[in-house]
């Protein structure tokens, strides 16, 4: 069964409030420095994500368009997150809860909730194994890599021990799956974090359509995960242990 997720396509009108947001905020943070032009762009991503950076003048605010229906508060808070990472200042607590809460409410949970239940449940073992933590794992590197940003999928184990495919991105069921193969105390945590945030970079780079071809790796993706610290000697133990150090 196909579900068509509702889209919000933003007009001017409505971006025309963040850029203004952007632009105070900046003036804030940065009394001196010329106010740079703002654009705000709203893209498909597969969940509640942003990013920001500021080049040749140009403040580049790209927005996941599940957060177009954010009040303009959240998207206060979002803009001091976004602009304290990106001058590496310390991001104001008061704002990241606010945000963080957002996430977190109903309505906004609801709607991952009730996409799941039309297109039935993954087949998958609870966040915690044996010997690891997904969720643990998760937002660790959430913290780590991707500002506390992401919203949290669906985790789990595989029902199957699988060789082949350590871990995947299941976007019908917006939920990520690790191979319980991993979930052993010989296969030290590095291991299954690397898997884990292999499969988060497919939550932040989506499939490319180009004309009839597929991209799942695409350069940013691949830009993305070169710049994890240990990433040889994460895989490096996998060859070891399993002979493959293939995620999905
Ligand atoms: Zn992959």
């Amino acid at each position: 069964m196909q579900v068509e997720r509702a889209r919000w396509e933003p007009s001017a009108a409505a971006t025309e409030p963040i850029r203004e947001i952007y632009l105070r905020t900046f003036r804030q943070l940065r009394p001196r420095t010329p106010l740079p032009e703002v654009r705000v762009e709203f893209r498909a991503y597969a969940n509640a994500n942003a990013q920001i950076k500021l080049e040749h003048g140009v403040l580049l605010v790209r927005l996941a368009d599940t957060l177009g229906p954010a009040p303009l508060e959240i998207m206060e808070a979002l803009a001091e997150i976004l602009l304290a990472k990106l001058f590496r200042h310390p991001v104001p607590a008061a704002s990241n809860d606010r945000y963080r809460r957002y996430l977190n409410r109903r309505e906004v949970r609801n709607n991952l909730d009730a996409v799941r239940q039309i297109r039935g449940r993954k087949r998958m073992s609870p966040p915690q194994g044996r010997a690891h933590n997904l969720e643990e794992i998760f937002e660790d590197l959430n913290r780590r890599h991707f500002f506390g940003l992401m919203a949290r999928p669906a985790l789990g184990w595989s029902p199957q021990a699988s060789r082949t495919m350590l871990g995947h991105y299941d976007p019908s069921h917006h939920a990520i799956v690790i191979s319980r193969v991993l979930d052993r105390a010989m296969v030290p945590k590095l291991a299954v974090e690397y898997i884990m945030f292999h499969e988060m970079l497919h939550l932040r780079y989506p499939v490319e359509h180009k004309g009839s071809r597929r991209r799942v790796h695409t350069k940013d993706f691949k830009e993305a995960e070169r710049q994890y610290p240990r990433l040889e000697e994460a895989k490096a133990i996998l060859k070891k242990l399993l002979g493959t150090n293939q995620p999905d």
